[in-house]
Formats: C-alpha cells, sequence, structure tokens
C-alpha cells in the first residue's frame, strides 16, 4: 500500500453529506467579492461605485505576475468597495455588488471546442484570465504553477481527490457528477506541460468515486490510485511521496521532483474556462456540522455571505458554537457569519457547543506523539516551544518553514497544546525575519 511517514485518523464524519447530490443556492441580493482571493499580490478595482456589471465581467487587474483578476459572479450594480470580513479572519477590500436579477452574461474568455488547436501558452493565458487559484484551499494562481522555471521539466501531474480533510464532501460529489469535466480540464494541464505521466489520487473512503473515475479513464495513460485513508494524505508533498517515491526537499517546491498536483476542483474550472469561457465566479461548498438542519454540497456564486448558506440549509438546532470556513483540521475560525465564499472555500462546518468545548492546554509530558504523527519529520513540540519563547534563529535551524499545518499534532497530543497555531505564528514571524534579510542584502 503507498504511504507516507506519520498522519493521523481523525473521525470522518463525511456520512453527513457524502450522499447528498450538488444542488445549486440562488445568488443572493448583495455579493461581496474580496479583491484577494489568492496568494500573491491582490488585483487592483477597475470598477467603481455606480458601475452596472455582468456576470464573468472582470471586477480587478492582477497587480503582477502572482495575481489574479476576480470576476462579478452576478449581473448587477458596483455598490461600494470597502474594507470588509474575509475567511482570513480580518477585513480587507471588498466589491460590493447588488444583484439585479437579470443574469446578463459577458466574458473577455471565448469557449473554445478543439481546445487541443490551442498552444500551451494560450492555456496559460486563459488560467489567469479566468482568475484560477487552486481551489483546494492554497489558491496559488494555476498559471504560475502551469509555468515551472526554466529548466524544471515536469513528467507528472496528479490530479488530488484525496479530499483528506474531515466533513468535506465537495470534491468527492464533483468526481462523482462532473467525472468529464474534471478529466478533461486534467488532460488539459498535462497537454501545457507537456507531462507523460498523470495520476488520480483518490482515498479508498471514497470507493464509488475511484470506480468511476476508473472506468471512465481505463485504456488511457491516466491512472486512477486508490489511497490509503489517512490525515493529511490530500496534502501537495505527501502525494508525491506516496505516488513516485519522490521527495521534495526541505525548502523545496513540486517541480523541483518534476511534479504538478492539481485539486480536482480546479481541474474543472480549468475545463469551465477554456471549452466554456466561464471565469472562476462560483464553486461547491459543503456545508455541514452535526447541528446543521440539512446539510448540504451546495453549488454557490463566489461572494454569497456564509449566514446565507446556513438559511439554505434550515439552519441550525442550537446556537453555533464555533464556525470554520473549511474543515475541522486546517480550516480557519471565523468570528461572525457573515464572511463571503472565496475561491479556496471549501466548506463551513458548524459545531454545537459539546464538540467546540475546549479545554486549557498542560504542560507538555514529553510522549513524542507530536512527533511520530508529522508527516514533515519535524518535532512539533520544541518548534512550539522557539515560537513561545521568540527564539527564531532556532525555529528556522529547525525547519519550521516545512510546516504544512496539518494539525495532527494538536489532534493527537494529549495535554492539548495549541501546537499548529503556536508554529504558524512562528512561521510568520521567520518569513518576515528571511524577506528583511533579503532586502536588506
Ligand atoms: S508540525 Fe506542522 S506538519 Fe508537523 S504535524 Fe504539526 S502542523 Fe503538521
Ligand atoms: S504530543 Fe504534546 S505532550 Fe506529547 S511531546 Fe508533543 S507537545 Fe508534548
Amino acid at each position: 500500500m503507498r504511504r507516507f511517514k506519520g498522519g493521523v485518523h481523525p473521525p470522518e464524519c463525511k456520512q453527513l453529506t457524502e450522499e447528498k447530490p450538488i444542488r445549486k443556492a440562488d445568488p443572493p441580493k448583495i455579493l461581496y467579492i474580496p479583491v484577494s482571493q489568492h496568494i500573491g499580490a491582490p488585483g487592483k478595482p477597475i470598477v467603481a461605485k455606480g458601475d452596472k456589471v455582468d456576470r464573468g465581467q472582470r471586477l480587478t487587474e492582477p497587480a503582477g505576475f502572482v495575481s489574479v483578476p476576480v470576476h462579478s459572479p452576478v449581473s448587477g450594480v458596483v455598490k461600494s468597495i470597502e474594507p470588509f470580513h474575509h475567511p482570513l479572519g480580518k477585513k480587507l477590500d471588498t466589491i460590493i455588488i447588488e444583484n439585479d436579477g437579470e443574469e446578463r452574461f459577458s466574458s473577455e474568455l471565448t469557449a473554445v471546442e478543439n481546445w487541443q488547436s490551442l498552444s500551451p501558452k494560450d492555456i496559460i493565458d486563459i488560467a489567469k484570465s479566468a482568475g484560477l487559484a487552486g481551489m483546494g484551499g492554497a489558491t496559488f494562481p494555476t498559471h504560475v504553477k502551469l509555468s515551472p522555471p526554466e529548466g524544471k521539466k515536469i513528467d507528472t501531474v496528479i490530479l488530488n481527490g484525496a479530499e483528506c480533510e474531515p466533513y468535506l464532501t465537495a470534491d468527492y460529489r464533483l468526481m462523482l457528477e462532473f467525472p468529464d469535466e474534471i478529466i478533461e480540464g486534467m488532460k488539459m494541464i498535462m497537454y501545457t506541460l507537456g507531462a507523460e505521466n498523470g495520476f488520480v489520487a483518490i482515498e479508498d473512503n471514497k470507493p464509488e468515486a475511484v470506480k468511476i473515475l476508473s472506468q471512465k479513464l481505463s485504456g488511457s495513460d491516466i491512472t486512477v490510485v486508490s489511497l490509503r485513508t489517512k490525515y493529511p494524505q490530500g496534502a501537495e508533498k505527501q502525494l508525491i511521496k506516496a505516488l513516485t517515491g519522490r521527495e521534495v526537499p526541505s525548502g523545496g517546491l513540486p517541480f523541483d521532483v518534476g511534479a504538478y498536483v492539481q485539486n480536482v476542483g480546479t481541474a474543472k474550472a480549468l475545463f469551465d474556462a477554456v471549452a466554456l469561457g466561464i471565469p472562476l465566479i462560483e464553486r461547491v461548498v459543503t456545508v455541514t456540522g452535526s447541528i446543521v438542519n440539512t446539510p448540504a454540497n451546495l453549488l454557490v456564486r463566489l461572494g454569497t455571505q456564509a449566514k446565507e448558506l446556513i438559511s439554505v440549509c434550515d439552519g441550525t438546532s442550537e446556537p453555533p458554537a464555533k464556525l470554520i470556513a473549511g474543515g475541522p483540521m486546517m480550516g480557519i475560525a471565523q468570528y461572525t457569519d457573515e464572511f463571503p465564499i472565496i475561491k479556496g472555500t471549501s466548506g463551513i462546518l458548524i459545531l454545537g457547543q459539546k464538540e467546540a468545548a475546549v479545554n486549557e492546554p498542560k504542560p507538555c509530558i514529553r510522549c513524542a506523539k507530536c512527533v511520530d504523527v508529522c508527516p514533515m519529520n519535524l518535532v512539533p513540540t520544541e518548534l512550539a516551544n522557539f515560537a513561545e519563547n521568540s527564539d527564531w534563529e532556532k525555529a528556522e535551524d529547525n525547519h519550521i518553514l516545512d510546516c504544512i499545518e496539518c494539525g495532527s499534532c494538536s489532534f493527537v497530543c494529549p495535554s492539548e497544546r495549541n501546537l499548529v497555531q503556536l508554529i504558524k505564528y512562528g512561521k510568520s514571524e521567520v518569513t518576515n525575519i528571511i524577506r528583511s534579510r533579503k532586502q536588506n542584502g
């Protein structure tokens, strides 16, 4: 069985929504479109208050190479541009649009029937114009990933259908309901990169998805691989190791070992952009949790507020104690239900009082459980100590930046230490130190 070192087995909790077909949520009256929905420089607005916009119309201009535009998910009028709640947990510049319900569509993209007639550069340009960014949560601009540095040859493309995060089923439903579009998107990626090897990676707790994609791909040069269910199986470096045996070096990226990993949702979005001429203006979101009255997988216009989707799911059986954008392991806890869905929001998880109860952290008992489960071979207890003591030199020397923030260490810690939060804080401090070191030569 293909495997990686470490990892954990949190309760899967996918039964709440895995059998629920994707259903469309009606676009709301007001939509909130943050100009920053990706890793990299935020785009610059090219619309102003009072402007009439169409569905699919570009709202921002990318600010540099590592940047993508956002588009209007509805037709309507720009009400204002101002700081508004963002799932990152702060207020960021947001284009607020009043939906006129007319659904007028206009896009700079053109649907291409025979995409093989396009050059790789054409596909990269379309990915950028369509605003594509990794929809598994990483939100790295797709056109940048499709443009490896000179001299780096990518021979292997891995389509990530692992969806190892508990509760979430958006990718699973996409694989069941849109397999042809996903496969076509993957072929576009392989063609663009000139990659010979293709894998679709799915955890073995999703046998139906394995079956459908295997049938569709039988006789092709793309292999569907059923991976042992273990968190964080869907992390980029763990997938590469499990499928190719190659290890991305410390501080390195997948292209350093000739690999490219893309989430299934992003592959479908690439298909939509190239073959249908539709930019990224909607996505599937799992709205779930034991207190949600009707958990669901919803096709949602970007910019819809979480509270609207909770009400589409008939609300909750008790007042929510914790609201998370994403899943329980890597998601971000929210202070309001007014945050909008963005490109990387795969789920909304709502926990009740009992599930959300948190105990006071206790001192480390040096059991080494966190070390055993760390998939990156780190020593989480030490990294957390370095962060607590602001010992940034030791944090850097001990590879704190290799942490993939999977949360496995916090999950197993019997002392309930906030390991991943401390390490995340340490990573951001060390990143700032490295940046200023570079700036100062
Ligand atoms: S240190 Fe980072 S990579 Fe290792 S288990 Fe903790 S969160 Fe995951
Ligand atoms: S799992 Fe918790 S208690 Fe055990 S060594 Fe790590 S930090 Fe300490």
